[in-house]
């Protein structure tokens, strides 16, 4: 008899960042860097238990936790084996619930809750296997892989078969890939000197440290003043040098004739890319500004399914696809966008950060390398150094190299006792800031 799911938890964590700043952008001045984080309980002897979690910066936890146990039907009282061995039509029943997606549909809340599920899912699957996520996909044949994908509304850009060509075409270096992979780790980028509240003086102390531990590209929010921008670029490109890129990030602020004056007046300080530089739903705005200036342009973090993916590229609106974790719906949809960037030729350079967001996406990025790409040149991880010792599994970061996980799983585990002391509202960390007893 195999194992049951006998229940699925959703706990509101959430961390006080918005007291240092930490994460502050032109958009989100003030965010509380939190998790709706979803524990799957089963039967199994041993205690086998699934994680993963949405990410949200405060009050959005309340609304994405109500989704999540909204879909809790689709998985609590199934065996273990017929969800892990099928996470391909899980994921599709999760999207596809008609009253729920009437929302979406397949964007949002309830697509990011889905995402949660599938995550939690996917790291029971790894931890039965006895393998991390990256290495439990890249072990996987490439029909298996590509049967892991929904099509529907891709085949214009991309159909099974294409995926199953792509797949094939880098099974035989996968040996050699992953040996180069555990002897180097991937490559990262590091957005910790750039928030938007930090002073002159943490700015640059900050990219000084970062080029220190080895990182050869750092990234800057922008979007607040072009004035403050100019400044700020200039102290960081004194800061670090010529030879190190900087990014900069504009989560969204500017219309498309903002975005080309603002970029136009910093591009003799070199950035590398300009991320978000207005609404993500907004393919053809990509598109214009990418003509329009001369710094390549990013996006993904908020880009709400991979259709949007789909026509960024098909409008060769994007230089740089950014996937996340924990915004679409999980791993499934996340093979997707790899694949549909392979096809295009466009590196992805994942969104991370947040609480968790390092811990999951680094296993996409690695099966990428391995198994779908099969390269890395071009690519690397954003990191930043907040909230991982909360977790039982970190990032380990070395050398501005991500370390191959090697525990079985996601890495989405949150230490019990971070969990007990951050449950909003009735944690102490909260408890003592809300004022008194809730
Ligand atoms: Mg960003």
């Amino acid at each position: 008899m195999s194992p049951t799911i006998t229940g699925v938890e959703v706990i509101d964590v959430r961390f006080p960042t918005s007291e240092k700043l930490d994460g502050s952008d032109a958009m989100n001045p003030d965010p509380d860097y939190s998790a709706a984080y979803v524990v799957l309980r089963t039967d199994a002897p041993g205690g086998l238990e699934g994680h993963g979690l949405c990410f949200t910066i405060g009050r959005g936890n309340d609304v994405v936790a109500a989704t999540i146990r909204s879909l809790r039907p689709y998985v609590e009282g199934r065996t273990v084996s017929s969800v892990t061995g099928d996470l391909g039509s899980l994921y599709r029943e999760l999207t596809h619930d008609s009253q729920l997606r009437w929302l979406g549909p397949e964007k949002g809340v309830v697509h990011m809750a889905a995402g949660a599920l599938v995550n939690a899912t996917w790291d029971l699957a790894a931890k039965e296997a006895g393998k991390p996520v990256w290495e439990l996909l890249a072990s996987m044949t490439p029909e298996e892989i590509a049967d892991l994908v929904d099509y529907r509304y891709l085949t214009d850009a991309l159909t099974r078969d294409e995926a199953v060509e792509i797949l094939r075409a880098a099974e035989p270096g996968r040996a050699e890939r992953t040996a180069r992979l555990r002897e180097q780790g991937y490559p990262a980028y590091t957005t910790s000197p750039g928030w938007l509240g930090y002073s002159d003086d943490k700015l640059v102390g900050l990219a000084k440290e970062a080029v220190a531990a080895g990182f050869t590209q750092i990234k800057l929010k922008v979007g607040g003043s072009l004035d403050d921008d100019i400044r700020r670029m200039r102290l960081a490109r004194e800061a670090v040098g010529p030879d190190v890129r900087i990014a900069v990030d504009a989560n969204q602020r500017w219309d498309v004739d903002t975005a080309i004056a603002w970029m136009t007046a910093l591009a003799p300080h070199e950035p590398y890319w300009i991320e978000e530089p207005t609404s993500p739903d907004d393919i053809l705005a990509h598109a214009a500004i990418r003509a329009g200036q001369p710094v390549k342009v990013a996006t993904g973090e908020h880009v709400a399914n991979r259709v949007v993916f789909k026509q960024l590229l098909q409008a060769e609106a994007v230089d740089f696809v950014q996937i996340d974790a924990a915004r679409v719906a999980g791993v499934n949809e996340n093979i997707a966008i790899l694949l549909l960037a392979a096809k295009f030729g466009v590196p992805v350079c994942p969104h991370a950060g947040g609480v968790g967001l390092c811990e999951l996406v680094q296993h996409l990025s690695m099966f990428d390398y391995v198994a779908v790409s099969g390269s890395w040149d071009g690519r690397a991880i954003e990191y930043v150094d907040h909230l991982h010792e909360h977790f039982t599994d970190p990032v380990v970061v070395e050398n501005a190299r991500y370390r191959p996980p090697s525990a079985p799983g996601f890495s989405a585990a949150i230490r019990p006792e971070s969990v007990a002391a951050h449950r909003y509202p009735e944690g102490p960390v909260w408890r003592a800031r809300l004022g008194g007893d809730q």
